[in-house]
């Protein structure tokens, strides 16, 4: 295994390449770094190597290690990435800079509630089943179109794009690429504000270049930076 700043630097490489490919503009691409089931330890040596953002999946595990004192107060923006129990809300709310995986109207209106409480405003991506698999976590498309409205009205949230886990095969991830990416078209042609919707969320360590080609803004890349574990 290479050092985390070398795999860093590999990645990095590989965005800018895949950007020129697809034609893009490479600032239009944020790598966020997937420390979970890592200790604190690596993610400052990733934080050393100038990697600032980062992706935790669970809420104690991100917790510990936002009170890390090798990672407090460090600048280091917070992506929490996993599934949000209604119940969790109230523990990160205000520590992180993005939530992806909201996977319900009745979480977001939980997560409205808690912002107006703590005179916040939070910002956060929809979860969409886009492969259809019934174990996976996610909207359906039809589901998120219908519920838009009732989304957009939500005081002290603003809803900034979308997020997904594709298929582990290739070629049925890069379609489900395709398909968030003009899920987001039509949910930006009834949306009060389009310009606040931006964000594709999609593409891991094994399909990030193809997520690229297909649009995506951020991707969250674990294995390829931390390794196994
Ligand atoms: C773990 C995880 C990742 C990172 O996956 P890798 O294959 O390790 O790059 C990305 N997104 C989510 C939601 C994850 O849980």
């Amino acid at each position: 295994m290479e050092s985390i700043a070398a795999n860093i630097e590999d990645i990095r490489e590989q965005i800018a390449a895949a950007c020129i490919e697809a034609g893009r503009d490479r600032q239009e691409v944020r790598l966020i770094a997937v420390s979970k089931n890592h200790p604190a330890s690596l993610v400052r040596e990733a934080f050393d190597a100038g990697q600032i953002e980062f992706g935790e999946s669970y809420v104690q595990e991100f917790l510990e290690k936002y009170d890390d004192r090798l990672l407090e107060d460090q600048g280091i923006e917070w992506h929490f990435i996993g599934h949000l129990q209604s119940n969790k809300i109230r523990s990160i709310i205000g520590k992180v800079s993005l939530i992806h995986g909201i996977d319900k109207l009745s979480t977001a209106e939980e997560l409205s509630k808690r912002a107006l409480q703590h005179n916040l405003q939070v910002n956060y991506l929809l979860e969409v089943n886009t492969s259809g698999e019934a174990s996976k976590y996610g909207m359906a498309p039809e589901e998120i179109l219908s519920s838009a409205v009732a989304l957009f009205t939500l005081p002290n949230i603003t809803l900034r794009g979308l997020m997904t886990i594709a298929s582990p095969e290739i070629a049925k991830a890069r379609e489900e690429f395709r398909q968030l990416r003009m899920l987001l078209e039509a949910l930006k042609a009834v949306a009060p504000d389009p310009s606040k919707l931006a964000e594709l969320s999609m593409g891991m360590s094994g399909d990030f270049r193809e997520a690229i080609h297909e649009g995506a803004t951020m991707i969250r890349v674990g294995t390829a930076i931390f390794g196994w574990r």
